[in-house]
């Protein structure tokens, strides 16, 4: 074939734009073909924690490499994933010990989901199959996982129809919510294995953030019940939100945490779906029939486990929170006088998210040239719907966060004035 195509993730390939080619990268910045340098206010879906190639995790996946880039973990363990779950089980709250190894996000909410459900037929409660989750709510792209993504948010609304029916809520923010929430529990908790949220800030579905005592509420009141809690912190582990997990800000331990896109730093592709001790506790048995039914081909690769080594390493040797501080403070500052255009419904940030929240989604055309305007100008912004953010890495240079939150609000006054009508 001379024709190949590369099919690209949720793009309608006869009218996107052509992606813009990336062939290299260095700290926050990518380059593109012609050389032009892009300020990336995305790092790359949120992974690139410490900025692009940092030396120390180029270094550990190249070590890495000339020992041993792979081998299977059925009946087999290597030093870093060892040292990877030691060092995870120590940052991690509780007894959020037992670490579960995968390459990718949506696989290891599916692997906390398959957790949860046989953790409780293991107790010959088979009754507890169904899951809750919110709006707004987004845990991956595989079949089960869509089944716990909000269904109006279009990205999984065509598959309704073979996906299993799971109990879907609004997140109680309110006192008045939380009742609802607390009572509606009551009655259908005897069905539920878990609950799956994303802690203090719902990524994917539009970077809406909620308070700990929220978080905290739900929480306890899924402990009342016997309802597992998933804490999916794929997007929010590593500092995104200003602790180094969203959950420490709540005070809470879920059951099963999962973790992946900045696990590595944003290298390699990584996932973890890490138990409490008495999630694990729950498998073990003289029945073999009782194990964990999961395992995958590349699941603890050692490379990706030497980067996540080294990803760890930066988080201890370098002052990531206090950036992340600045950052916010940074965000904040300049996006806050936003709040008064015409067309903008609010404007909001958490550690290092910056939200200009939209009263409409952006129209294709108008997406199109949000990102074309955002490129000729040296940066890389990619909105969702009606939700301009940045998520940048942790490590941007103070120059470089000040330009690409003046292209930002340069381009949704610009958008504002030339296609908002109130
Ligand atoms: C990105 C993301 C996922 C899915 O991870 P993939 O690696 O893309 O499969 C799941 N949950 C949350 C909260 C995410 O941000």
């Amino acid at each position: 074939m001379t024709n190949a195509t590369v099919w690209l993730p949720y793009a309608q390939m006869q009218t996107t734009l052509p992606p813009f080619e990336v062939v290299a990268s260095h700290g926050s910045r990518l380059v593109l073909a012609d050389g032009k340098e892009l300020i990336d206010g995305v790092a790359s879906w949120w992974t690139a924690c410490h900025g692009y190639n940092h030396p120390h995790i180029i270094n550990a996946i190249q070590k890495q490499a000339a020992i041993m880039p792979h081998v299977m973990m059925g009946g087999l363990i290597h030093p870093q994933a060892t040292r990877l779950a030691k060092r995870l089980a120590a940052i991690l709250p509780g007894t959020l010990d037992a670490v579960f190894f995968s390459e990718s996000g949506s696989v290891a909410v599916e692997i906390a989901m398959k957790m949860a459900l046989q953790f409780w037929m293991n107790q010959h409660q088979e009754q507890k199959h169904r899951f809750i989750y919110f709006e707004h709510g987004y845990h991956g792209d595989t079949f089960f996982t869509m089944s716990v993504c909000d269904p109006n948010e279009g990205m999984h609304r065509l598959f309704h129809r073979v996906l299993p029916t799971q109990h879907f809520q609004p997140l109680p923010t309110t006192d008045a919510l939380l009742d609802n929430f607390a009572n509606w529990l009551k009655k259908h908790a005897h069905e539920c294995a878990a609950l799956l949220i994303e802690p203090l800030v719902q990524g994917a579905g539009g970077m809406k953030m909620h308070h700990p005592e929220t978080l905290h509420a739900i929480a306890t009141l899924c402990k009342q019940h016997d309802v597992l809690v998933i804490a999916d912190e794929i997007f929010t582990g590593f500092g995104r939100t200003g602790s180094l997990f969203a959950i420490d800000q709540a005070n809470i331990v879920p059951d099963i945490i999962c973790l992946s896109k900045a696990l590595t730093g944003g290298t390699l592709p990584l996932a973890v779906t890490v138990a409490s001790q008495h999630i694990f506790d729950g498998f073990l048995s003289d029945d073999s029939h009782k194990a964990l039914m999961h395992g995958t081909t590349f699941m603890g690769n050692a490379l990706g486990c030497a980067a996540a080594n080294a990803s760890l390493d930066l988080f201890e040797s370098e002052p990531r929170l206090a950036q992340v501080a600045t950052i916010n403070a940074a965000l904040s500052q300049a996006f806050a006088p936003l709040a008064d255009i015409p067309g903008v419904k609010d404007v909001r940030t958490l550690g290092a998210i910056g939200v200009i929240q939209l009263e409409r989604a952006l129209t294709s055309t108008e997406m199109s040239w949000f990102k074309q305007q955002c490129v000729n100008e040296g940066i890389w912004c990619r909105p969702i719907q009606d939700v301009v953010y940045t998520t940048p890495s942790l490590t941007i240079d103070p120059a470089d966060l000040s330009s690409l939150t003046a292209v930002i609000a340069k381009q949704v006054r610009a958008w504002s004035t030339l296609f908002y009508h109130a």
